[in-house]
């Protein structure tokens, strides 16, 4: 069953909420280098990223680990608008409200989430 206007609600206001809380975190981490921060929504993927930050600062990792759930939520949100929100990327299914509430910026149902995680063991899990 897809996602009701009511609980579509209720996860954008979750991560709304949470984008905001991310952002004041990102940057007190980044300080100075905060203002780079509008390119972060920009650069393709987590490599791209790196390069942005100066090597070698203390926060920096933690910092990068706040800019890709920034990312992620971000994506999300574009999703949303875009309609393809709660739809599973790899099988089209509808991804089970419940696990959206907990994982709110899941791309995959739970099958294709370990399908892709036994794929690409390095990419941190969005459970
Ligand atoms: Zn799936």
């Amino acid at each position: 069953m897809a996602l009701t206007e009511a609980q579509t609600r209720e996860l954008l206001a979750k991560m709304r909420q949470r984008l905001v809380v991310l952002e004041e975190e990102i940057a007190r981490k980044l300080g100075q280098a905060s203002e780079e921060f509008s390119a972060f929504d920009r650069v393709g993927d987590s490599g791209d990223l790196s390069t942005l930050l100066n090597e070698g600062e203390v926060e920096m990792s933690e910092a990068l680990r706040d800019i890709e759930e920034w990312r992620g939520l971000r994506g999300a949100l574009r999703r949303v608008d875009e309609g393809t929100y709660g739809v599973c990327v790899d099988c089209g299914t509808e991804i089970r409200f419940e696990r959206l509430s907990a994982a709110p910026m899941a791309m995959r149902c739970i099958d294709c989430q370990v399908q892709a995680e036994r794929r690409e063991p390095s990419q941190p899990s969005s459970m």
